[in-house]
């Protein structure tokens, strides 16, 4: 019924600290369309790009990072850096005159992998409020 199709969508949404599809594409075993890497953060093309700019840039060390709702004060260091690190993707990708920087927290804001990620969305004109 409903209830349970409800149910089941929610658990799948839902933070299990599993591993997830980018730590293989953290390791290279899965392709990706690297933008922007150094020794702590990846920032790769969305395989689902909404936007004519859609870069990830995730931590390479999750560390408990599965979302933003998750983060500690030890934390600081590496969110700092993932926020500076999308200011380099839009500078690479020549969208620093209006970009977006999203993150979705929980089955509620629609996040669908739990491995924190920000999403650089940019290239087109943008819509306020989002969906
Ligand atoms: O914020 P959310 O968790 O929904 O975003 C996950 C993003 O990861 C999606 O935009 C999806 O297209 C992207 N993705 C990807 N490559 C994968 C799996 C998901 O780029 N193999």
């Amino acid at each position: 019924n409903n209830e349970e199709a409800a149910a089941r969508a929610a658990a799948v949404n839902a933070d299990s600290g599993a591993p997830t599809i980018f730590d293989k594409i953290i390791a290279k075993e899965i392709p990706s369309s690297i933008v922007y890497e150094d020794e702590k953060v990846l920032a790769f093309r969305d395989i689902d790009p909404q936007a004519p700019v859609h870069v990830l840039v995730i931590p390479k060390f999750r560390d408990g990072l599965t979302q933003l709702g998750k983060a500690e004060a030890r934390h600081g260091e590496i969110l700092g850096q993932l926020l500076y690190a999308a200011k380099i993707v839009a500078e690479k990708e020549g969208i620093l005159d209006g970009f977006r920087v999203v993150i979705n927290n929980g089955p509620e804001a629609c996040q669908s992998v739990y491995h924190l990620h920000l999403h650089v969305l940019g290239g087109r004109q943008m819509k306020w409020p989002p969906g």
